[in-house]
């Protein structure tokens, strides 16, 4: 079929309704930024799930930070997206205005400089993310160790796909079928996710970010739901392979094991996360236990937009109190973000 045949045939379904959710930030940014929804029938539905790390990571671990950089030299080193997530009473940027040391930077590697150039000062780094992100972090723990630095740790919120999605299914979200992460898919392989599609009888397309990769999996995921072909298609074969990626997987079982760990509005989900091993616990920041989701602004529907039971239309406080200058929860702070990303269209 011509490509532009695609786009008619998603333009015209007229099927029975369809739901299907990504689980991946980027393809949320990408699907709004490319104004996918603008050309699918009213009878496909495209939720976008907890694939935003800040949109996840819930507001014990912020309150964590917070206090962290309160402490008389220490030193919280941070993406910028994580600055601005509300925590139970404030954000990180707002206590740095109070006086919390925090700094932001681009790469995890830079807090090593930073640890060299200050070694009178603890350096805690904000190690957020998916599967994708976590590689990064064994590398500095590599640097940290061999370069003999004791003035670096992390605090960890890292969360591993599989017990999320499996976590959504069990739990109502009546989703059809999943885009698969795209990033996470590169690390992991397609068939990380195969025993989740057999189990919950959901396919899976794993995609890419370009609008038309985007436009043929989508395509190739109503094909599979509506042939009840419960299995995972790769659509990114240019990136993703079938099998994981087995240096970063030995990496990644040198320091990680798997926790059960809290999401941001989903609570605590079995097996769904990473925390440093014991024998690595003199870099562990506090991370165990963050566990408490106080929402700042109790109307935010943070979690239900998440799971797939709300949009961000539905919140009272979308494009009124909130917004990317004022957010009221994690979800409008993210370029990633679900609510973020509907207030831009
Ligand atoms: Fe939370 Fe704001 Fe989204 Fe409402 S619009 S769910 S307050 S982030």
């Amino acid at each position: 079929m011509e490509f532009s045949q695609l786009v008619d045939y998603l333009r015209n379904y007229d099927g029975p309704k369809i739901r299907l959710m990504e689980v991946c930030g980027s393809h949320t940014h990408a699907i709004s930024e490319h104004g996918i929804r603008d050309i699918l029938s009213p009878n496909i539905e495209l939720l976008s799930g907890p694939g935003c790390p800040v949109c996840v990571t819930p507001t014990a671990y912020v309150d964590k930070l917070i206090e962290l950089s309160l402490i008389n030299g220490t030193t919280v080193v941070t993406f910028g997206d994580l600055l601005r997530v509300p925590g139970s009473k404030e954000s990180l940027n707002e206590a740095k205005g109070r006086g919390g040391s925090v700094e932001m930077v681009y790469s995890p590697m830079d807090v090593l400089d930073l640890a060299k150039r200050h070694p009178d000062r603890n350096f805690v780094f904000a190690a957020v993310g998916f599967e994708t992100t976590a590689p990064i972090y064994t590398l500095l723990l590599d640097n940290v160790l061999s370069k003999g630095l004791k003035n670096i740790q992390i605090l960890t919120a890292l969360k591993t796909m599989p017990g999320a999605i499996g976590f959504l299914c069990e739990n109502g979200a009546n989703i059809d079928g999943f885009i698969a992460p795209g990033h996470v898919s590169a690390v992991t392989g397609a068939q990380y996710f195969d025993e989740l599609a057999s189990k919950y009888k959901i396919p899976f397309a794993v995609s890419g970010f370009a609008a038309k990769e985007l436009i043929i999996a989508i395509y190739g995921l109503i094909q599979m739901v509506l042939n009840k072909d419960y299995s995972v298609k790769n659509f990114y074969t240019s990136v993703v392979d079938n099998e994981k990626n087995p240096i970063i997987e030995k990496q990644l079982a040198k320091y990680f094991e798997p926790a059960d760990v809290a999401w941001r509005g989903m609570g605590i989900i079995e097996n769904s996360g990473l925390i440093l091993k014991e024998e690595y616990a003199q870099f562990d920041a506090g991370s165990i236990g963050l566990d408490v989701d106080n929402k700042k602004n109790k109307a935010c529907r943070c979690g239900d937009i998440l799971m797939g039971k709300a949009k961000p239309e539905d919140c009272p406080l979308f494009k009124k109190a909130c917004s990317p200058m004022t957010p009221q929860g994690a979800c409008m702070v993210s370029e990633e973000g679900s609510c973020f990303n509907a207030w831009r269209r």
